[in-house]
Order: C-alpha cells, then structure tokens, then sequence
C-alpha cells in the first residue's frame, strides 16, 4: 500500500533540523518540546502543505484536512479538554512560521475556537467572565481583520467610542458589559461587511484561520520583504496550531519577548521587555509601551528565575543568541516561541566574536553567522563628534536600531517612499509602524516613532534592515492629517530637518554633519578571519583617486574596473570630453584627446600611488553616447563656444550622432574601431603613468589594459594590436619597458559563446555582468525598473536581475565562457565587475565558477570579502 504523505505533525515528532518542513517556529517548538521546556503543546502544519495550498488553485486538499483534524483529536486529548466545547472549549493560536523568520510580515490569530455559548463555558471555568469576553473580543477583531480582511481601524474606533461613553482612559478599565458591548458592536461590524454572521463552528474557523495564514504567505508585504531579504517565493510558509495559554488573566499573568543577548549591541545579558496582563501581539504591536524584563523579577520573582534559567539552556543549546516568546498565565512560565534572533551587524559580529571567545562556536562558524549585506550598516557615516556635541537636543526615546541619521520628516511611508526616490534623504515618523510601512521604512535612512518598545514591529524590521530607529518617543505628538509633528514645544512640518542617533535614541534639530566609518575592533577581526578563509581576491571598481583610497581602506586588493570615461564627468572636464565626442576630423580629435591626456595620466598615477603596489585593471572609453552628449540648450551653446562653431552646427552635430539605442550603438570597443586615436591616447597614458610610478616609487606595476564590449575575436585583436604597438612605442620613446596585460570584459552573449576564441588574444576576462545581463534578458538596464515591479507582481520574476545575478540563464553564459576560455588558454585569470561583484549570493556563484577574484564598489569591498569566505566555507563543507 502507497504511504499517504505526512502534512501535519506534532511538537513531540519534529526537531530544530527540520525548518525546511515545519518552518522555523515549528522546528523550533519541536525542538524546546524535546528538551522539556514547558511549551503549549501543538502541531505543525508543513511548509509542502501551504504550496500543495498554492497547486491545487488555493485549496486545502481533503487528506491534508484530515490530518490537521486527526492531530486536533490528539491535542484534545493531551489537553483533556475538547476543541469546541460549550463548558470548557480548548482554545488554540494559529500561527505563521515560514523558513526563515519574517517577523511581522505574516498573520497571526489567537483564541481561536470560542463562540456565542462557549465563551459562556469558559467564563463559568475560568471564574474570570471579563477575561472570558476580552478574550472573545480580541478573537473576533483578529479573526475579522486576518482571515475576512475587514479593516482593524473600524474596531479600533469602536474600542474608543465605548471608552469615551464610559468615561474611562484604558482597555483594562472596561468591565464584563462593556466588554459584551463590545462584541455585539464587533459582531454587527462583521455582518454589515460579510453579509453574514460570524462563523459559530469552531472547525470552520480553523480552516479559515489555516488558509489566511497560507494567503499572507503572498500578502504584497511579504513579498516586498522577500525581495529585500532574498527569500524564494516558493517556500511558502508552515502554520502552527498550539494550544492557548492566557498573559492576560489578571496581574499574576503577562507576556514578553528576550533576547538572550542584546541584539542591538551584542552585549550580553537577558534584554527583553513584557506586559502584564496582556495578551501575545501587545508587546511587539508596539500598541503599548511595555516594562523592561528586569521589572520581572520584582513582581514575579520565581517565573524570572526561571525564565532566565530556561534562557540560558536555550543558548547554549543553540550555541547562539535567542529570541524567545514567553507567556506567564497565573504565575506559570510557558515558552512559545524561541528562534536565532534578529540583530544589528554590530551585533551580529560582536555575539560571533564572543562566542569564539566563549568557546561556543570556530571562527569558521563565526563568519557564517553574520549576513554579508547586513555589513553594510556598519560601513555607513556616523555624525561627527564635535557637530554632534553642539547638537540641539529636541527628544529622547528608545535606541531601537544603530545608525546615524538625518533628513526630511516625512509622515506616510507612500511620501517616504516618493521623496526618497526624488533623491531626498528621508525620516519616516508615525505614530506607530506596521507592516504595511515596509517600503517606507525601507527608503528611509532613520525612522522616528511615538509608540512601541525595542521589541515592537519597527523596532525587529528596522534592525533587519540596519535602518536606524528611534521609537516610543512618548513625548512626540503626530498629527499625521496636518504633517506636522511636536517636540520639545516646537512644531516641525513636512521636509523639516532632523537628526536621529538610533545608538542613544537622541533626537536633534537639522541635519548633524557626518564622517567615514572606520573598520576596527570587533568588525577587523571578523575581516581578518574572512581574508584567511577565502579564496577569490576581492578588488573593486574606482575611478578616481579618492575613490581608490577608499577602497583599499576597506580592503580592496586592487581595481577590477576603472571606467575610463568616468574620469571626465567633472564640470572642467566634460566640455573637453565632448569636443572629443563631437571632432568632424581626425586632427580635431587628437587635438580634444591632447587636452584630455594630462587629466588621464595624472589620474592613473595618483590611482598607482593609492593602490601601493596593487594591480588595476583600466578599461578603455565605453560611453554611451547618451550620457555624454549634451541635452540642453545652454549645454549645446556652451560646448559651441568652447569650441569656435555656431550653436546650430553643434546642434546638428548632436542630431547627426543621436541613435535610437544608445545601449546597443557607438560604444565599447566600437569607438576605437571607428576611432583608433582614442586607444592611442589612452594606452599612451597608462604606460606613461606606470613608468612614471614605477620610477618614483618602485612599485611593481603590470598596467592590465581591457577592452569592453567585445563580440568577436577579431574585434579584440584590432583594438589589441593598437594597445601593443602604441606601448611598444611609448615604452622606446621612454627609454623603460614593463610587463602589461590586455584582457576583455565578457558582456555580450557572443563574446561567452565563442569565449575558446576570444581566449586566443586575451590574458584575462571579466564579466560585464551589467550589460551581460541586459543583452542576455533583452531589457534595458535603464529601462527595466520601470517594469520590472509588474513582473514582480505577476510572479514572472522574484528579484531584480541587474542586483543578484541570474544564475540560470546569464549564469549558464559564465560558465560556458569560463570553461571554454580556460581550456584555450590555463592561465586565464577570470573575474567579475558588474554590479553583482558586491552581492553576497552572487559572490557565491563565482566561487563555483572558480574565478580568480570579484570586482565591487568601494562600500562593498568587506561584504564581498565577507560573502566571499562565507562561499569558501560552504563549499568546503559540502
Ligand atoms: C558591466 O557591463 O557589467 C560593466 C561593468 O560595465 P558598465 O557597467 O560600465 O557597462
Ligand atoms: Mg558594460
């Protein structure tokens, strides 16, 4: 007989090693139910399920029906209580628990199985009528707002309107009537909205509740924060079914969340905070300002002992710092959830640090705990110190999330969000955050709130993102209608400046000057460790001197790609790029290229000189002309004055050279082709600038000279046979001769495909994974964002090819081109510069191409040379 699959299972029957089933919370309640601790037994619904939810046109499949009312007979049994009783009804959470954690991003209902004569049961049971009716109150909005989608703000304002009648200021003040009240409103909301009354049988609203919890797998917040957080979309989301246990019976209950160590700072020590008398989503809705857990241990001193005795076994188990959710119902400590907890990349590499330190983990394990991007954080600008001393002080608040931060006040994450892509640096303030705020929070550099704790939904996502956030800054009064917010007695308006320090949740007036981070302390250490462990080198991609020094302070071990044409962008510099650009003649060309000779040599030599030693790979002119010609008017009269023509001759001449696609058109190695002289000039100033190096300082410089935009072979070796006979001859005029490379960028599909040929004439290539991936998907790098989010929406794409490499298809050209180049020629050093050079899973994939090195942005040198160990580990370890 087939064995029928296995959907649903209990706590007692999964383990911490089985996140990919049960999702993370899962495992993880099966994994502390296996070590003893006092957990609300529960089942597991799998991840496999909710795409089986997803396959069969969002269906629950009968046999998966089955099993989740099989394993309810079993939990009724563990509990002794029946799930629908009239006199003492089993009451159960249903909640989220994808793979990876998404705090925030998914639902969650609670109480779920009370209905119009079982909460009358449950009153009589637990001589508590006021909490039985709170409970059933909360049910009904949670199971209104989550499963039928009817907005929460309707049964928020219902909760005021009773609050008003009766005159008093807190939920807590409304007694058992008002409570009733409260139902028969909410209850009336439901059947205005649905059409119908809301759902009696308890079975029914399980299922409901199973299905809303699969839906918000696919929510748009969700998939925004995927995208962001590189989560595949076909993981979907496992649900848990545990039992109720109740924080809000009175005040020898409460609820709480801890983290084991501080997961701002990493310093160690039990961090958390908690409410009594208040049930699961209070504390980290952020709706009210909860109590540090050290005020724990004066009410409940045994619960907290023991709290903190269960979270330390919890770490040393997992040999990392825990999040843990915790609920006390009469004096009795449950554990409901614990989980790797989210930090800060301070955090991250100071816990790692650490625990090597501790001897709980290797440097090797070390490195594979913090995530490469999150580095970024810490590469960021902080304020400088004397600016932030004069600083005016306007308010203080929770240090919710590192950073420094200044910008515009804006009030709605949809205006965050414009005024961000305008070029605005942006802080969101609210009232509170949540999770529909994503994308704001996202494009803001800081975000200010009046309410919620550090552990509230800004608090967790803003530390995920390391977007600095200050929050529960009581004393802030948002009138979001007005856009306009007080502190301190003054009013601040939209696009008003201010400062926030996430690090001491210190306010300030203006925008507070800021200065380059440093890598030092805890942070050099894991990059020393990370140098040891990997085995591409990791260079970057600068264009000017400033730049070059940057990057090497950031462990930059040489340049991938100095685009050329860059280095005339300046104000001083671009008339004569353009004259260059515009020449009728050979001789006008030359002419334009002699002025632009000095700024190239002097450049190069002063990048030498930056590098100390370092290789640097220069590549020749590759403008699109549309980024250079000039578009206005004043521009065009300017650049004709510069010039000695007429307006309207220079006019022409830019109609004359405008080209449908630019992209596709005279760009690359098809401007030396046309125009030989440019790669004359260019290679006289790279020789020039090396000898001249070489000379004064004695560094051991192999000048690597690269083509873009090759094709073909042949395309290659003409503009290779100008390099070499123009440095041959620089070399003689000089009276001094050097080693130098010529090598090629790979970023057009022919050049990958016939890479055995194109190895004839090249010691090295690198991927142009930029213009790779544009001519390989067929869509403009410029153009495609304006599309790509409909692409997104319709599931055709997850993630934007242009940030993490396609390793299906652009991938499979890198491969081709990689074996085939170094089956022509062994010694082929291969690497990458395009865009994807700095992003971790990319990085990844380079390493199992083999490249010699990755090519990044100066910010991202220590991500990559982080992702880049990571990439060596792992594949050692496979
Ligand atoms: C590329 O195409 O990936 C590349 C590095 O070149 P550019 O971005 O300058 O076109
Ligand atoms: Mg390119």
């Amino acid at each position: 007989m087939a064995t029928v699959k296995k959907w649903v299972y209990g706590f007692n029957e999964g383990n911490a090693q089985m996140k990919e089933l049960l999702g993370g919370k899962g495992a993880n309640l099966a994994e502390m139910t296996n070590l003893g601790l006092p957990i609300p037994m529960g089942f597991t619904i799998t991840t496999e399920a909710c795409t089986d939810y997803y396959k069969s046109g969002r269906k629950i499949s009968n046999e998966i029906q089955r099993q989740i009312f099989q394993a309810l007979r079993w939990l009724e049994k563990e509990n002794g209580k029946i799930f629908g009783d009239n006199s003492d009804p089993l009451l159960v959470s249903v909640r989220s628990g994808a793979r990876v954690s998404m705090p925030g991003m998914m639902d969650t209902i609670l109480n779920l199985g009370l209905n119009d004569i079982s909460v009358e049961g449950f009153a009589r049971k637990t001589k508590n009528p006021r909490f039985a009716y709170d409970s059933y109150r909360r049910f009904i909005q949670m199971f209104s707002d989550v499963v039928m989608e009817i907005p929460k703000s309707k049964f928020e304002k219902i909760i005021d309107e009773i609050k008003e009648e009766k005159g008093v200021k807190f939920d807590v003040d409304l007694d058992v009537s008002d409570m009733k009240e409260l139902i028969r409103r909410f209850k009336a909301i439901y059947k205005e909205a649905i059409g119908s009354d809301f759902p009696q049988e308890p079975a029914m609203q399980l299922l409901e509740a199973v299905k809303a919890v699969f839906r918000s797998w696919d929510n748009p917040r969700a998939n925004v924060y995927r995208r962001m957080n590189d989560i595949p979309g076909d993981w979907g989301t496992a649900v848990n079914i545990q039992t109720m246990v109740f924080g809000n019976m009175g005040n020898t209950s409460g609820t709480g969340v801890a983290f084991t160590r501080n997961p701002a700072t990493g310093a160690k020590g039990i961090y958390g905070e908690y409410l009594i008398d208040a049930q699961g989503e209070d504390v980290v809705a952020g709706v009210r300002t909860p109590q540090p857990i050290s005020k724990l241990e004066e009410d409940m001193p045994s619960c907290y002992r023991e709290f903190i005795r269960l979270a330390h076994k919890l770490e040393s188990h997992y040999r990392d710092m825990q999040d843990m959710e915790f609920t006390i119902q009469e004096g009795k400590l449950y554990f409901l959830q614990t989980r790797n907890g989210k930090r800060t990349a301070e955090a991250a590499i100071n816990i790692a640090c650490d625990l090597v330190d501790e001897g709980m983990i290797t440097p090797e394990e070390a490195l594979l705990r913090i995530e490469a991007k999150s580095l970024d954080q810490l590469l960021h600008p902080t304020f400088d110190a004397n600016a932030l001393k004069e600083g005016k002080v306007i308010g203080h608040a929770l240090p919710a999330s590192p950073g420094s931060a200044a910008g515009k006040v804006y009030f709605t994450a949809e205006d965050a969000k414009n005024a961000a892509a305008k070029g605005e640096r942006v802080i969101l303030v609210r009232l509170e955050t949540s999770p529909e705020d994503i994308e704001g929070m996202h494009a803001a550099e800081g975000i200010l709130t009046a309410r919620g704790g550090m552990t509230s939904h800004a608090a967790v996502v803003a530390r995920g993102m390391g977007t600095c956030c200050v929050s529960g800054c009581n004393e802030l009064k948002v009138n979001e209608e007005e856009k306009t917010f007080d502190l301190n007695g003054t009013t601040y308006h939209e696009g008003d400046y201010i400062s926030l320090d996430g690090s001491t949740g210190t306010i300030y007036e203006g925008a507070i000057p800021t200065v380059e981070a440093e890598i030092s302390g805890n942070f050099g250490c894991i990059m020393r460790w990370a140098d040891q462990f990997r085995k591409m080198q990791v260079r970057t991609n600068a264009d000017t001197p400033a730049d070059a020094e940057n990057a090497v302070r950031l462990g930059a071990e040489g340049i991938g790609l100095c685009r050329t044409e860059h280095m005339f962008f300046d104000a001083e510099r671009i008339p004569k790029f353009r004259r260059m650009i515009l020449s009728d003649t050979v001789e006008q060309r030359e002419a334009a290229l002699n002025e632009l000779i000095p700024y190239q040599r002097q450049d190069f030599i002063e990048m030498y000189k930056a590098l100390r030693g370092r290789p640097m790979t220069i590549r020749f002119l590759d403008p699109p002309l549309h980024e250079f010609l000039p578009k206005t008017e004043a521009d065009m009269r300017a650049l004709a004055e510069s010039m000695g023509l007429t307006y309207e001759k220079v006019k022409a001449h830019c109609d004359e050279m405008h080209e449908f696609n630019p992209m596709m058109g005279l760009r690359g190695c098809r401007l030396s082709v046309i125009y030989p002289e440019i790669s004359r000039m260019q290679t006289r100033a790279v020789i020039e600038a090396a000898i001249a190096v070489k000379k004064e300082m004695n560094y051991d410089i192999v000048p690597e000279i690269m083509v873009p935009l090759i094709g073909d072979r042949k395309e290659l070796l003409f503009v290779k046979n100008i390099i070499v006979e123009t440095a041959e001859k620089v070399m003689k005029e000089q009276g001094y001769f050097l080693n130098y490379k010529v090598g090629t960028m790979i970023e057009i599909p022919r050049a990958a495909l016939t890479a055995d040929e194109v190895a004839k004439e090249a010691d090295f290539f690198s991927f142009g994974t930029n213009d790779l991936t544009q001519m390989t998907f067929g869509f403009s790098r410029d153009d495609a964002g304006k599309f790509l989010e409909t692409y997104y929406d319709h599931k055709i794409y997850e993630f934007d090819p242009f940030s993490k490499l396609d390793q299906t298809g652009v991938g499979q050209l890198m491969k081709m081109a990689v074996e085939k180049g170094r089956n022509e020629n062994p010694m082929l050093h291969c690497g990458i510069c395009g865009e994807h050079g700095g992003d971790p899973s990319s990085v990844a994939f380079c390493q199992e191409l083999g490249l010699n090195y990755v090519s990044c942005s100066p910010f991202r040198v220590p991500i990559a040379r982080l992702a880049a160990a990571q990439a060596a580990i792992n594949l050692k370890n496979r």
